[in-house]
């Protein structure tokens, strides 16, 4: 009796197991991707660089509040790449 059990239920935890791997995977990577595109702008009024890392040097020095922009956004707005963080 219990061989037969084993008989009935061996087929169905196979197909579980066997289940592939769910398709959105790829795309949340490539939302990961776009939000690594942020970037960190000192609101001080005369800043004109954008930085990769809040953590960066020149961004550290920043008494004003950071803000979180999107690269093309801080390019729109004349900022160009801090040459420390990039
Ligand atoms: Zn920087």
């Amino acid at each position: 009796m219990k061989r037969l059990l084993l008989a009935l239920l061996l087929p169905i935890v196979g197909t579980i197991t066997a289940a592939p791997a769910p398709p959105y995977n790829s795309g949340f990577a490539q939302v990961k991707a776009h939000r690594a595109t942020a970037v960190y702008l000192c609101a001080n009024g005369k800043s004109v660089v954008y930085h990769s890392s809040r953590t960066c040097a020149a961004m550290r020095r920043c008494s004003h509040t950071v803000r979180v922009v999107s690269v093309s956004e801080a390019t729109a707005t004349g900022h160009r790449k801090c040459m420390k963080c990039y």
